[in-house]
C-alpha cells in the first residue's frame, strides 16, 4: 500500500485510491455504528478525516485507544465525504495504534490554549494548529532565503559559532569555556588564567557572523551567512531571544544604495514565496492571529519601500502630532516607538532609514564626507520595528583605524579585519536580518518565543 502525506492527499487525492497514512489523532467523534477521527501528520494545517465502521476488526478496542494525541497508521480507500468541511475522507480498512495518549493527562485537549501555557509544554506544542502553521512558514522562509541568494550567485558561508572577537559592540556575550567552573585556574594576580583554557584565550558565542562574512566576501564577492547567533542581553521583550538565527549577506563592490536595493528585493521575494507556498497557513494567521497579515504581505510585495535619511526622519518625528515617551533629537538613537510611528502611522509600509549619526553606530560603518554620519541603513517594518540593519563598510584603512580607537578598542585585536583593508580593499556592504523577527512579521505572532521551536530567553531553557 502506498504511504502518502496528508497535505498531498488533500490536494490531489481521488476517490477509490487505496493508501496508507501515519499521524497523530487530533479529535475523535463516536457515533452509532461508526466513528470519525481527524489525523494530522504535520504536512498541512488541515487534518484528514478517517471513517471507521464498526465491522472493522477489533473496532471497540481500537476506538478506545484513539484519543487525542495517539499515534496511528491507517490503511484504506479514499471516498467522497458526505459531511461538510472536506471533499474526501479515508475509509479505514486496517488501523494500527502505535502509541496511546491518556486523555486524563495529555495536556493538549481539544480547546484553545494560551501561548503562555503552550510554552510550558514546548515538547508538545508543535502538535497544535498554530505551531504547525508557524513552523511550516518558518521552513518556507528559510527555503526562500536560500533560493533568493543562490539564484543570485551568493555563496552560503558558514561562520563560526565560537569566536574570539568581543569587539563588535552588538550586545552582551556568552562566555565559552572548557574550565571546570568549580576550579578555575587563576593567575598570580588572581585573574582568570585564560592561557590555560581550551582555546588559550577568552572565547564567546558569536553575536554576528559579519566580520567573518566580510573575509569571505573579499574572496567570493557575494556571500551570505544563515545561522544561529547569541546574545546574553537580559531583555525580556517579545522581540528578543538569547539564541536566534541571523541572515547576513555581504557584497564586495557594492555601496549602500546597492545594499538597500538587495534588502528590498530580498524581503519581497521571501514574502512572495511564502504566500505562494503556504496559502493555507497564511490564511490561518490572518483569521486567528492578526487580520492585517495578508494585506501587509501584499503591501510589501507591491510597494516600493519608503527611503529617507535619519536627518529627515528626525524632522518628521519632531513634527509628529503624537507624544513620545522618549525624546527625539538629532544624535539620539530611534526608539521602537519612533520606528513604529514612521512605519505604521506615517508611511504605512516598510521604511528604510539611512545615514545615521556616526556616534550611535558601529565602528565598521563607512564614514560619510560630512564626518558626522555613517552609511548605515535600518529597515523598519510595521508592528515589528527594526527588521534589518545594514551598512556600507569602512574600506579605508586609516579611517577605520581611527574609528576603532575612537570607540576605545584596540586595532591589534582586529588585525585580520584590518588586513582586508591592507590587501585588495574594495567598497563593500551588507546587512543583518533577524530571522525570527522576519517570521514574526510574516505570521503576526506577537511573541518571538512562539516562532522558534525551542526559545532561549532569560531564566528559560527547558526543552
Ligand atoms: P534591537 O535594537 O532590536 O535590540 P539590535 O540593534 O541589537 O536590535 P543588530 O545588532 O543590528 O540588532 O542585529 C541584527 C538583527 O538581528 C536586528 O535587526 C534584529 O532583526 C535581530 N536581532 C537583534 N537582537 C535580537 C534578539 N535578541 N533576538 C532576536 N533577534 C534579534
Ligand atoms: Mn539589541
Amino acid at each position: 500500500m502506498v504511504k502518502r502525506r496528508i497535505a498531498e492527499i488533500l490536494r490531489s487525492g481521488q476517490p477509490d485510491e487505496s493508501l496508507l497514512i501515519q499521524g497523530w489523532v487530533r479529535t475523535k467523534r463516536e457515533l452509532k455504528g461508526f466513528s470519525f477521527i481527524e489525523v494530522n501528520d504535520g504536512s498541512s494545517l488541515a487534518s484528514l478525516q478517517v471513517v471507521m465502521n464498526q465491522d472493522l476488526p477489533d473496532y471497540e478496542a481500537i476506538i478506545k485507544k484513539l484519543n487525542t494525541g495517539a499515534s496511528v497508521e491507517v490503511a484504506g480507500v479514499l471516498v467522497p465525504s458526505q459531511g461538510k468541511g472536506q471533499r474526501i475522507e479515508l475509509k479505514a480498512e486496517t488501523v494500527k495504534v502505535y502509541g496511546e495518549a491518556d486523555p486524563e493527562t495529555y495536556p493538549l485537549q481539544k480547546k484553545r490554549h494560551s501561548y503562555e501555557f503552550l510554552r510550558t509544554i514546548g515538547h508538545l506544542r508543535s502538535r497544535t494548529n498554530s505551531f504547525g502553521a508557524v513552523f511550516r512558514v518558518r521552513n518556507a522562509c528559510a527555503t526562500a532565503i536560500h533560493q533568493f541568494f543562490q539564484e543570485r550567485g551568493f555563496l552560503w558561508v558558514h561562520t563560526p559559532i565560537i569566536t574570539a572577537s568581543d569587539c563588535e559592540g552588538a550586545g552582551e556575550l556568552f562566555n565559552v569555556t572548557g574550565f571546570n567552573l568549580k576550579d578555575i585556574p587563576r593567575t598570580e594576580k588572581n585573574a582568570v588564567d585564560y592561557a590555560q583554557d581550551f582555546f588559550g584565550r577568552p572565547t564567546y558565542l558569536t553575536v554576528s557572523g559579519q566580520l567573518e562574512a566580510e573575509v569571505m566576501a573579499m574572496a567570493f564577492s557575494n556571500v551570505y551567512t544563515f545561522g544561529p547567533t547569541f546574545r546574553a542581553e537580559n531583555s525580556n521583550t517579545s522581540r528578543h531571544l538569547a539564541e536566534f538565527w541571523m541572515v547576513e549577506p555581504e557584497m564586495a563592490f557594492c555601496d549602500l544604495d546597492g545594499d538597500m536595493d538587495l534588502a528590498e528585493a530580498f524581503l519581497k521575494h521571501v514574502f512572495k514565496y511564502v504566500l505562494e507556498t503556504c496559502p493555507e497557513d497564511m490564511e490561518f494567521f490572518n483569521q486567528r492571529i492578526d487580520d492585517t497579515v495578508l494585506a501587509t504581505a501584499e503591501n510589501i510585495i507591491n510597494n516600493e519601500f519608503q527611503r529617507l535619511t535619519y536627518t529627515e526622519a528626525i524632522s518628521l518625528l519632531e513634527k509628529a502630532d503624537v507624544k513620545f515617551e522618549y525624546p527625539v533629537s538629532w544624535g539620539l538613537d530611534l526608539q521602537s516607538e519612533h520606528e513604529r510611528y514612521l512605519a505604521e502611522q506615517l508611511f504605512k509600509k516598510p521604511v528604510i532609514v539611512s545615514d545615521y549619526p556616526a556616534k550611535i553606530k558601529a565602528f565598521y560603518m563607512r564614514l560619510s564626507d560630512d564626518e558626522k554620519t555613517v552609511r548605515a541603513m535600518d529597515i523598519l517594518a510595521p508592528k515589528i520595528g527594526e527588521i534589518i540593519g545594514g551598512s556600507q563598510r569602512e574600506e579605508r584603512l586609516d579611517v577605520l583605524e581611527k574609528r576603532i580607537l575612537a570607540q576605545g578598542m584596540k586595532p591589534e585585536d582586529l588585525w585580520w579585519y584590518l588586513d582586508l583593508r591592507r590587501y585588495g580593499t574594495v567598497p563593500h556592504a551588507g546587512f543583518g536580518l533577524g530571522f525570527e523577527r522576519l517570521v514574526q512579521f510574516m505570521t503576526g505572532m506577537g511573541n518571538i518565543r512562539d516562532v522558534i521551536p525551542f526559545p532561549r530567553t532569560p531564566q528559560s531553557a527547558e526543552f
